[in-house]
């Protein structure tokens, strides 16, 4: 949508970075001088529903980006960081600190069109699914599940990444066959499974759920290794739940763990026709509370 389009930051132009593209929440920026590198800026946008809401959620860019970088820290696979600290390292020229707490300088990957989607639980789409066909993106399921529930493991349900502004779309695993070749595709599902367990069983050590996540991998063009790419493990890019509310079993017990607050009341207020009403501000302060308490529980 319109929304997405945003400008680049002065203060990147003037050091030579050009505003390459933007999405929905992050801006991607080049330099002449960082040749085979992207630097990757989050901002405090916010999407529901699809559309980018207004005002954005004050520091969200910064905490995600922080989320992002601790995950990298711990996971056992390759992750296109140029350097320490975000990457930022590697730069000639330090970014204003505003701009650096929510940055991350990468190795510039040739990307898989797939967006490596795993699932822990059945719930969202893949509970939608299931119940017209007793299985996710072609994975047969057992019988008698319910929404939320927890599958025996977890699974790969891999999505096509559609160009910029399309929908992502369900795939099967046979299909990523065709688009990347079987020694790739068998590669990122088994890379995909392996570090969504080592994430969830990090998450539930804190009381956590990972419930699904998505990842982004891409080849790093002079080594040839498959490399972790995007962001990962944030709470944009997965579902966490609360492990005390799941057990519980209220109602709220699959609710995720910030945008919730977000989509409930956009939901209470909005037919989701034409532009999103603005966000009030104790929604805004809510919501940037569950964010910072998230990153507080998963990192403490
Ligand atoms: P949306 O707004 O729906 O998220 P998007 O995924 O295209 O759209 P962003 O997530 O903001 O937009 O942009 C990040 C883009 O950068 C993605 O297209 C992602 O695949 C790409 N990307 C991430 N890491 C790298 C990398 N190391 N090298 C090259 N491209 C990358
Ligand atoms: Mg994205």
């Amino acid at each position: 949508s319109a929304d997405a389009a945003s400008a680049g930051d002065p203060r990147l132009e003037a050091l030579r970075w050009r505003h390459e593209y933007a999405g929905k929440v992050r801006d991607l920026y080049l330099s002449d001088a960082e040749p085979g590198r992207a630097l990757v800026v989050a901002s405090d946008r916010v999407s529901a529903f699809d559309h980018v809401l207004d005002p954005g959620i004050p520091g969200k860019g910064a905490l995600l980006t922080r989320l992002s970088l601790w995950w990298f820290d711990r996971l056992d696979v390759p992750n296109h960081l140029a350097g320490s600290r975000g990457g930022l390292d590697a730069l000639s020229t330090p970014l204003p600190p505003d701009l650096a707490e929510r940055a991350m300088l990468v190795k510039r990957l040739d990307m898989f069109p797939i967006e490596a989607v795993v699932r822990g639980y059945l719930v969202g789409s893949g509970w939608a699914e299931y119940q017209e066909s007793q299985s996710v993106c072609g994975i047969r399921l057992p019988a008698g599940l319910s929404n939320g529930d927890r599958l025996p493991e977890p699974i790969y349900t891999p999505a096509y990444k559609a160009p910029h502004g399309m929908h992502d779309e369900n795939i099967t695993f046979a299909q990523t066959v065709e688009l990347v070749g079987e020694a790739d595709a068998t590669a990122l599902r088994e890379l995909s499974l392996r570090v969504f367990g080592e994430a969830s069983a990090i998450a539930e050590q804190r009381g956590v759920i990972l419930a699904d996540t998505k990842f982004e991998f891409g080849r790093d063009p002079s080594s040839g290794e498959i490399t972790l790419a995007d962001e990962v493990l944030t709470s944009d890019s997965s579902r966490y739940w609360d492990a005390e509310a799941y057990a519980a079993g209220g109602e709220n017990r699959l609710d995720s763990f910030d945008k919730q607050i977000v989509r409930n009341w956009l939901a209470a207020h909005w037919d989701k026709h034409g532009t999103p009403p603005p966000l009030p501000p104790e929604i805004v302060e809510r919501t940037a509370a569950r964010y910072r308490e998230l990153i507080e529980r998963l990192t403490a």
